[in-house]
């Protein structure tokens, strides 16, 4: 069967997405064929829509479509713990969790010589004004275990030590080369409730 030119650039287009290999996106665009047309296009233009108006949070970095985010306007939670996480990937699969009452600091990334992102490239200068602010008391550090992951924890440990602000690092149950986003939410509480001071500082 040749394939429409459509059918073949759109399959093209997904399969080169993380975790969609050809198979899956085959299978994603054909069970959308039999989907009614205004669902898939409720879909689409969803698509669209939180790719054009979400923007970073101002104070915590997170992708929302209002600012400050749902969370750090949110009178309910906790605004002297921060908790700092790689990307929204981590925050969603903590707040999944939901047994987390803080707010969070959202990197944009981890700092990786090998794939040339240095700390310039974080979202880091946010995090020191927070802390500057003097209404933080603890910033909890919830990175992943790997080289990129303690690279950025002791670079950010580094920054924070003029200010008396308590840091804790997760106690982690997670693997080493584990993700937090991929850690279920039994080992995440544990990890949090867990926690230790970093020492040193
Ligand atoms: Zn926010």
């Amino acid at each position: 069967m040749v394939l429409a030119k459509s059918l073949k650039e759109l399959l093209a287009l997904l399969s080169e997405l993380p975790g969609l290999g050809e198979k899956s996106s085959q299978r994603i665009i054909f069970h959308l064929l039999k989907e009614s047309p205004a669902k898939v296009r409720r879909i689409a233009s969803l698509l669209v829509d939180v790719r054009e108006n979400l923007r970073p949070c101002s104070l915590c970095g997170a992708l929302s479509d209002t600012d400050p985010c749902g969370i750090c306007s949110d009178i309910g939670r906790d605004k002297s713990v921060i908790c700092v996480v790689e990307d929204i990937l981590d925050l969603l699969s903590i707040e999944r969790a939901s047994f987390y009452k803080g707010v969070y600091h959202v990197l944009g990334g981890l700092i990786s010589f090998s794939e040339g992102i240095g700390p310039e490239d974080l979202n880091v200068q946010g995090l020191i004004e927070r802390v500057k602010s003097g209404n933080v008391k603890e910033v909890i550090l919830a990175l992943d275990p790997s080289v990129e992951g303690d690279t950025t924890m002791f670079y950010i440990i580094d920054l924070l030590k003029p200010f008396k602000v308590k840091i804790t690092q997760l106690a982690f149950g997670i693997p080493i080369g584990g993700n937090v986003d991929m850690a279920d939410s039994l080992t995440l509480t544990k990890a949090f409730e867990g926690r230790r001071e970093v020492e040193g500082v």
